[in-house]
């Protein structure tokens, strides 16, 4: 297991990779801030060891970066700090957990196993269909190197059709869960946010299209033919 430790003590630094190492772990450090997000960026570490004051950049700021894009390496904060704004700060930020200086070595390898168990769990917030990454989060749609922008009502028709896992989703269900049961809303609503939809597929060069079943609703499938890019 690869672990990158990012720590402008450089005692401390090379003292956490020694017990890393004693711990039968790979350890690289980095001292600070722009060369330690060079680093984690290369998504090669299993596992980082982050401290929050570092020069050039915080540790807030590195997580907060490598979540955005998309690198989901656990992250483990560590700060002389005991404030517990800076333990949310940090956690908000992306990483997935905190500890603070001084610790003791059985404390950081404990930790560390804890995080590396819970790897495959990390879940970025997107949900994905065929080539579709939708981004819970800022609503982008992305679909190899192109990107669209959803309004509130199509990310939410687009979620759904999405979770419904190539089934059905009737209009009266996406009426209900999308625009409420506010009664003023007619179906032809449903129908124009559909072909919104169906447009921004189209720019996306998706192979994934949302069909219309006769009287039954609708239908996210993927279709592989000549036009899918
Ligand atoms: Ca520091």
């Amino acid at each position: 297991m690869n672990v990158l430790v990012v720590e402008d003590e450089r005692n401390l630094a090379d003292a956490i990779c020694r017990i890393l190492q004693d711990a039968g772990y790979n350890a690289e450090a980095c001292y600070d801030g722009r060369s330690g997000l060079a680093s984690a960026r290369s998504d090669m570490y299993d596992a980082i060891v982050l401290d929050v004051m570092l020069p050039g950049m915080s540790g807030f700021e590195i997580v907060h970066e490598l979540r955005r894009d998309r690198i989901a390496t656990p992250v483990l904060m560590l700060t002389a700090r005991t404030a517990t704004t800076d333990k949310v700060e940090g956690l908000d930020a992306g990483a997935d957990d905190y500890m603070t200086k001084p610790f003791e070595a059985p404390e950081l390898l404990a930790r560390l196993r804890a995080l590396t168990r819970r790897q495959g769990e990390v879940v970025l917030d997107e949900s994905t269909f065929a080539d579709l990454t939708l981004d819970l989060n800022t609503h982008d749609l992305r679909c190899g190197g192109r990107s669209v922008h959803l309004s509130g009502k199509e990310f939410e028709v687009l979620e759904m059709l999405m979770g419904s896992n190539a089934r059905v989703v009737s209009k009266q269900d996406l009426l209900t869960r999308v625009w409420g049961t506010d009664g003023e809303t007619s179906e032809n609503s449903v129908e124009a946010y559909i072909s919104f939809l169906r447009k921004k597929l189209t720019h996306l060069k998706s192979c994934a299209r949302i069909t219309t079943l006769r009287m039954l609703g609708y239908r996210l499938e993927r279709f592989d033919g000549p036009s899918a890019s």
